[in-house]
């Protein structure tokens, strides 16, 4: 199958998109950076060349200095926060997470705030303070204190149950991942991954899940192979080459005004 055909189911969903006078918004996030390396330069260049901003999600504890020049040299990446070490404190036998609900939200509090000076500290106003929880999870108790903590959003993976994680708290998701973790972190295939694109941008269109929250790719440099990172140099030109679809910056994605009445305000 080539590339065109592999991407139609795609162009056919965008069309109805135009059709119905709306553009279908994306965003892009990649996970787990740490320090500069050719997977991500290869994923920034991708960036720059078709001027998509992506957030790069850092790990604080383990940022180096290279990754700070590599941002630093790519206008369009920004940096958000992948959590503190990216180290598992779940119960044994409960789906990994780092912000876990078995440990003192002090606790887990104080080490985010630890990795948000970090990084604000390392990548000054190339830094926004979304969370981004290492393996999508956060324990529902930290979520109240989100908002006070300084976080101006959260994204997770899946549609959202709400535009709002909590108060004041936008929360903006990922929804197409084209790796599969279980089966030797291999590409899935174009045929897959467009399918799961179209499937969230359809279910935007059927308003069977949220219409607002932009469809959002979620890449990780460092398990991409030579396939995967094809795939999105391929979904970036078809999106770059329709004019019923964009790019959004993360940070216009994460822009929410929750409904107040202006007669109660
Ligand atoms: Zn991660």
């Amino acid at each position: 199958m080539s590339d065109a055909q592999a991407f139609a189911p795609l162009v056919q969903e965008l069309d109805r998109w135009r059709a119905d006078g709306r553009s279908a918004t994306f965003w892009w996030r990649d996970d787990d950076a740490c320090v500069d390396s050719p997977a991500l330069s290869r994923l920034l260049s991708l960036a720059a060349r078709y001027r998509v901003p992506v957030a790069i999600a850092a790990i604080p504890a383990a940022v180096e200095s290279s990754l700070v020049s590599a941002i630093g040299a790519c206008e369009c990446a920004l940096v958000v926060q992948h959590g503190y070490a990216h180290r598992n404190h779940a119960a044994s036998g409960a789906r990994s997470a780092e912000l876990a609900e078995d440990r003192a939200a002090d606790a887990t509090l104080a080490e985010l705030a630890r990795g948000r000076r970090t990084l604000a500290a390392a990548f000054g106003d190339r830094f926004a303070t979304i969370l981004v929880p290492p393996w999508n999870r956060i324990a529902d108790h930290l979520l109240p204190h989100l908002r006070d903590e300084g976080y101006a959003g959260l994204s997770r993976f899946g549609p959202r149950a709400s535009p709002f994680a909590a108060p004041g708290v936008p929360e903006v998701n990922t929804h197409v991942d084209p790796i599969a973790w279980r089966r030797g972190r291999a590409f899935v295939g174009i045929a897959t991954a467009v399918a799961r694109i179209v499937a969230h941008l359809h279910g935007r269109r059927e308003k069977s899940c949220d219409a607002g929250e932009p469809t959002g790719l979620l890449t990780h440099h460092l398990a991409f192979g030579d396939d995967a990172f094809a795939f999105v140099d391929a979904l970036l030109d078809v999106i770059a080459r329709h004019d019923a679809a964009r790019w959004l910056d993360p940070r216009d994605a994460f822009v929410l005004r929750e409904l107040t009445c202006a007669r109660c305000a």
